[in-house]
């Protein structure tokens, strides 16, 4: 499903990712951990094409197709979804309201009709159902005076309702208690499934506790240091990230 190729990227004309070579497969979730500043952020936000960083060399490849010169937005229509880091707040404008637009601009861009209210209303049903989420939440304005686990819980849904082709979580390096990573991990665990590809960014080695990876990465100065399955997380939690560097 995607295949990243010798990626080497810049921001500011400072290189921060040198080398990356990933391979994931549909039905995969792959790990990315390293300590702060090792890039993480970064390869999400390459991965999804945002225009402050230049990709100086390498490949983005997405079922075949090399997604370089491709804007974010085309991005996400082809089936990428990238996890907000810093949620914006929309005063009046609902949870339900929101994932109605962004779904049906996905549509147009693939020159599909608008999602019918009907179909709208029995697929926020079942994914909330699924997610275990509170329909009022749905009503609530978007992430005005979230908590932390609300802001997580609509990042989720947003991607269960969106059904990406590859699904991309960063986690922030903090703020994230307990039942916020349950939140994540729940949805992880539930939405996986063999058509899709999710790739976890975290810092903390507690989230994989609840979410089991198919292969975890550790990145360090902007290259992959070590790759393993989840064994490798339990090692990290042990020994921390010294051993590797
Ligand atoms: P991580 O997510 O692993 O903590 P990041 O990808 O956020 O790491 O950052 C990787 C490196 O890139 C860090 O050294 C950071 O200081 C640097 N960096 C990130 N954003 C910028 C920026 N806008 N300008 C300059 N350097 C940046
Ligand atoms: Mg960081
Ligand atoms: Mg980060």
């Amino acid at each position: 499903m995607l295949k990243i190729k010798n990626l080497h990227a810049n921001i500011n004309d400072k290189e921060i990712l040198k080398g990356i070579d990933l391979d994931i497969k549909a039905g995969e979730v792959h790990a990315i951990m390293g300590p702060n500043g090792s890039g993480k952020s970064t390869l999400a936000s390459v991965i999804a094409g945002k225009e402050e960083y230049e990709v100086t060399k390498g490949n983005v490849i997405l079922n075949g197709e090399d997604l370089d010169d491709m804007a974010p937005d085309e991005r996400a229509h082809k089936g990428i979804f990238l996890s907000f880091q810093y949620p914006v707040e929309i005063p009046g404008v609902s949870v339900t309201n929101f994932i109605k637009t962004a779904i049906n601009e996905t549509r147009k861009a693939n020159k599909q009709e608008e999602i019918s209210a009907k179909d709208l209303l029995k697929k926020i049903r079942e994914k909330a159902e699924l997610l275990e989420i509170d329909r009022k939440f749905l009503s609530r304005s978007l992430n005005e005076g979230f908590s932390g686990g609300e802001k997580k819980r609509n990042e989720i849904f947003q991607m269960a309702m969106l059904e990406p082709k590859l699904a991309i979580l960063d986690e922030t390096d903090s703020g994230l208690d307990i039942d916020a990573l349950k939140i994540v991990a729940n949805g992880v665990n539930k939405l996986k499934n063999k058509d899709n590809a999710i790739i976890v960014i975290t810092h903390y080695q507690r989230l994989l506790d609840y979410i089991i990876p198919d292969y975890v990465h550790v990145l360090h100065q902007g290259k992959i240091v070590k790759s393993g399955g989840k064994e490798l997380a339990l090692e990290l939690e042990e020994k921390g990230y010294d051993w590797l560097k």
